[in-house]
C-alpha cells in the first residue's frame, strides 16, 4: 500500500512536469505498483493516458524504462515530448543513424537517461538489454496485445520478448500496456511476456467524448464534407476499403474545397511518409487512408474519423475511431454503413482460407460489427459491452431518458419502428425476393418494391408481380438501409454470382413470413421535422450542446492566435504541435489568457518546464491579441 507521502511524491511530480493537478483513473494504481517492484497489466482505452504511467516511474526511482513499442513513427514524436517537459528520453530504431543510436546508448549506459524506447526488431538483434541492466528500473512493452492471436495484429516477435527479458535482473518489474483488450488477449499477454504475479488494471472502455454515428452510406462524398464542415478548426482521417476508393475519395473531397490527400500503401514511401508528417504537423487537415495509416499516429486534436467502408471487426473499429479525440475533448466518429461491405470482407476470409476456428473467430468479429453498425441501440453501449463492461459506467447511470447524449440513437436522429410494422415491412421486403426467386441484386428488389417502370423490370415481367409496388409509399434510401438490415440479422443473404451479390432468402426469412416473429428496423431521420412512420423521436440535448461546453468561456480569436503561435514554434522545433501545447491546454489558455507568468501555473498541461520555454510567447500572444 502506498503511504500518503508516496501518493504527494507522485502527485508533484505530475505537477512539475506535466502541469496536471490529479491522476486519470488507474494511473496511480499502475505506477505504485512498478514503483514497488510488482508487474502490471494496464488496459486504458486511447486517450485514457498509458505513456505517463511508465513515464513517471523512471522519475520516482531515478532509473531508466526500457518501453518496447513496434510503432517506430511515433517514438520520435514521442522523445521529443518528453524531452519537451524535462525528460531524458531518446529511441532506438531502424531509422535512425549508427552514430545516432550509439549516442542513446552511450547515454543510457551511463544512467542519465531516464526513457528508452525501442522496437521489438532491434530489441531481440542486440545486447542492449544487458548493457542498462545497472539502470533500468522497468521494462514497458506497449501495443502488448499484439502478442495474442486473439488479438487484433498478431507480432510473432513479440513473442521472444520473454526470452529477452530474461537478460534482465528478476527484480525488474514489467509492466504490459494496451488500449483493448478482451480476458482472452490478457491472458495471453501475462503468459506470453512472462508477468509475474501482476495487477492488474482495466480501464472502462467507453470514450465518453466521442460522438458515433452509424447511418446508411449512400453519396459518400457529401456525407463525409457533412462531416468536415461540422469540425472546421480540426483534423479528420476518413478510412476506406480499397486503395481506389481511398484515391476517388480524396479526389471528390479536394473538389468540394476540402484539403485532403490520400494514404495507402501502393503509394510510394517517400510521398507516403511526407502525408503523415504533414497531417502530424497540421499542414494537412483530412487524409482519406486505408487502414494502413493510423498505427503511428499520435495527434491529439483529430477532430473526426469517417468509416466509408466497415471495418471486419468492433477491435478495429474501436482502435480506428479512436483516433479521434486523444485530447478528451469533444470529437465525432461516423460510420456509414453498407451491407456490400461484409460481403467483401467475407470474400477476403474465403481467400485467406484460414483453418476452421480462426475462420469461426473472424466471421463472428465480423457479424458483431453488422449488428453494431445496424441496431438501433444506443452505440456507447454495444460498445462498451462487447469490450464487456457495463454501461453506463458505474457511478453514472444518471443519464436517465437521454440516453448518453452522443450517439444518433440516443439524439433520436435514428428512429426505432414499432414491432408490428417493422415485421410488415421485412414480410414485404422478403416477399419481393421470394417473389424474384432469388436471382436479382438489391437495386432491382428495391426497384420492384417501390413499383417502378424499368427497362429491367419490364423485361423479367416483374411489373406483372403481386409484390410490384408494394413499398411504394417509401422512399428508395430507406429501403436500402432496410435491406442490409435485414441481411444483418440473417433473414436474407448476398450470394455472389458472375461478380453480382445477387439478394437471397433464408431459412430464418422463410420462417419469418410462415410463423411471424420480431425483426429490428431502425430509419435515420432528416435533421429537420424528425418524426419517423412508426417511429418515435426522443428529444435529447444535441450533439451542439456538448461541443459548445467544451468552447465554454474561450475566447476563439485568442484561441486562434495561439494555435498561430503553436504552429511557428513547431516548425522552428522540427516538432509536431502537439507537443508544445495539446488542443486542451490552448482552450485552456484561451480562457485565462495569461498575462502574467504565475498566472501559467494553474492551467492543465503547462509544466515548469513548459512555462518557462513558452510562458513568454504566450504572453506576448495575449497582449499582442488584446492589443489589438
Ligand atoms: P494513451 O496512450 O492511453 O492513448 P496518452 O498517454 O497519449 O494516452 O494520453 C492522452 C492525453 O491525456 C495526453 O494529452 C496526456 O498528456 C493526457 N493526460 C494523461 N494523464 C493525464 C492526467 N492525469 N490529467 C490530465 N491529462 C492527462
Ligand atoms: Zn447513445
Amino acid at each position: 500500500m502506498p503511504t500518503a507521502s508516496d501518493t504527494a511524491r507522485l502527485t508533484q511530480l505530475l505537477q512539475h512536469y506535466w502541469g496536471y493537478d490529479s491522476f486519470r483513473p488507474h494511473q496511480e494504481q499502475a505506477i505504485s505498483q512498478v514503483v514497488g517492484g510488482g508487474d502490471c497489466l494496464l488496459v486504458l482505452p486511447t486517450g485514457g493516458g498509458k505513456s505517463l504511467c511508465y513515464q513517471l516511474p523512471a522519475l520516482v526511482r531515478d532509473g531508466l524504462t526500457v518501453v518496447v513499442s513496434p510503432l517506430i513513427a511515433l517514438m520520435d514524436d514521442q522523445v521529443a515530448a518528453a524531452q519537451n517537459i524535462g525528460i531524458a528520453a531518446a529511441a532506438l530504431h531502424s531509422q535512425r543513424s549508427p552514430a545516432e543510436r550509439q549516442e542513446s546508448m552511450r547515454e543510457a549506459r551511463s544512467g542519465r537517461l531516464r526513457l528508452l524506447y525501442i522496437s521489438p526488431e532491434r530489441l531481440l538483434i542486440g545486447d542492449i538489454l544487458p548493457q542498462v541492466r545497472d539502470h533500468c528500473c522497468l521494462v514497458a512493452v506497449d501495443e502488448a496485445h499484439c502478442v495474442s492471436h486473439w488479438g487484433h495484429d498478431f507480432r510473432p516477435e513479440y513473442r521472444q520478448l520473454h526470452d529477452a527479458f530474461a537478460q534482465l535482473d528478476a527484480s525488474i518489474p514489467r509492466m504490459a500496456l494496451t488500449a483493448t483488450a478482451t480476458p482472452e488477449v490478457q491472458r495471453d499477454m501475462v503468459h506470453y511476456l512472462g508477468l509475474r504475479d501482476p495487477a492488474h488494471f482495466v480501464g472502462h472502455p467507453d470514450r465518453a467524448n466521442l460522438m458515433y454515428r452509424s447511418i446508411p452510406r449512400r453519396r459518400v462524398a457529401e456525407q463525409i464534407a457533412q462531416v468536415a464542415q461540422r469540425h472546421p478548426e480540426g483534423g479528420g482521417i476518413v478510412y476506406a476499403l480499397t486503395r481506389k476508393e481511398v484515391e476517388k475519395l480524396a479526389q471528390e473531397l479536394r473538389s468540394r474545397g476540402i484539403d485532403a490527400q490520400a494514404y495507402h500503401a501502393g503509394m510510394e514511401a517517400d510521398h507516403r511518409r511526407r502525408v503523415q508528417q504533414d497531417f502530424v504537423d497540421e499542414t494537412v487537415p483530412v487524409v482519406v487512408a486505408t487502414v494502413a495509416f493510423g498505427m503511428g499516429i499520435d495527434r491529439s486534436n483529430v477532430r473526426w474519423v469517417v468509416h466509408a467502408g466497415c471495418p471486419r471487426s468492433l477491435e478495429h473499429y474501436q482502435q480506428e475511431s479512436g483516433r479521434a479525440g486523444r485530447d478528451g475533448l469533444p470529437a465525432e466518429c461516423v460510420l456509414l454503413f453498407g451491407a456490400g461491405d461484409l460481403a467483401t470482407h467475407r470474400h477476403f476470409i474465403d481467400v485467406d482460407a484460414p483453418p476452421p476456428d480462426r475462420r469461426q473467430a473472424l466471421e463472428d468479429q465480423l457479424r458483431a460489427m453488422a449488428r453494431f453498425a445496424t441496431t438501433p441501440v444506443c452505440r456507447h453501449q454495444l460498445l462498451s459491452e462487447y469490450f464487456g463492461a457495463i454501461y453506463p459506467p458505474p457511478g453514472q447511470e444518471a443519464q436517465g431518458e437521454a440516453g448518453c447524449g452522443a450517439c444518433d440513437v440516443c439524439l433520436g436522429e435514428t428512429t426505432i419502428l414499432d414491432d408490428a410494422m417493422a415485421e410488415d415491412v421485412a414480410r414485404k421486403l422478403i416477399a419481393v425476393v421470394w417473389h424474384t426467386k432469388g436471382g436479382f441484386g438489391l437495386a432491382h428488389v428495391v426497384a420492384v418494391a417501390l413499383g417502378r417502370n424499368t427497362v429491367g423490370i419490364r423485361r423479367h415481367r416483374h411489373d406483372q408481380l403481386s409484390v410490384h409496388g408494394i413499398l411504394s409509399h417509401c422512399d428508395e434510401a430507406t429501403l436500402r438501409t432496410w435491406l442490409d438490415q435485414l441481411i444483418v440479422q440473417g433473414l436474407l443473404y448476398q450470394e455472389r454470382s458472375d461478380g453480382f451479390a445477387l439478394l437471397r432468402m433464408s431459412q430464418e426469412g422463410k420462417t419469418l413470413c410462415r410463423d411471424g416473429g420480431r425483426v429490428r428496423l431502425s430509419q435515420p431521420q432528416h435533421r429537420k421535422g424528425r418524426k419517423a412512420a412508426g417511429g418515435e423521436a426522443r428529444s435529447t440535448g444535441s450533439s451542439q450542446d456538448v461541443d459548445e461546453a467544451a468552447w465554454q468561456g474561450v475566447d476563439k480569436g485568442l484561441f486562434d492566435a495561439l494555435r498561430s503561435m503553436r504552429m511557428r514554434i513547431a516548425k522552428a522545433d522540427g516538432v509536431p504541435p502537439y507537443v508544445i501545447f495539446h488542443d486542451t491546454t490552448l482552450r485552456e489558455l484561451a480562457r485565462v489568457a495569461p498575462t502574467q507568468l504565475w498566472e501559467l501555473e494553474g492551467v492543465k498541461g503547462v509544466g515548469q518546464r513548459k512555462s518557462e520555454r513558452y510562458g513568454a510567447a504566450v504572453i506576448a500572444t495575449v497582449q499582442e491579441y488584446q492589443g489589438r
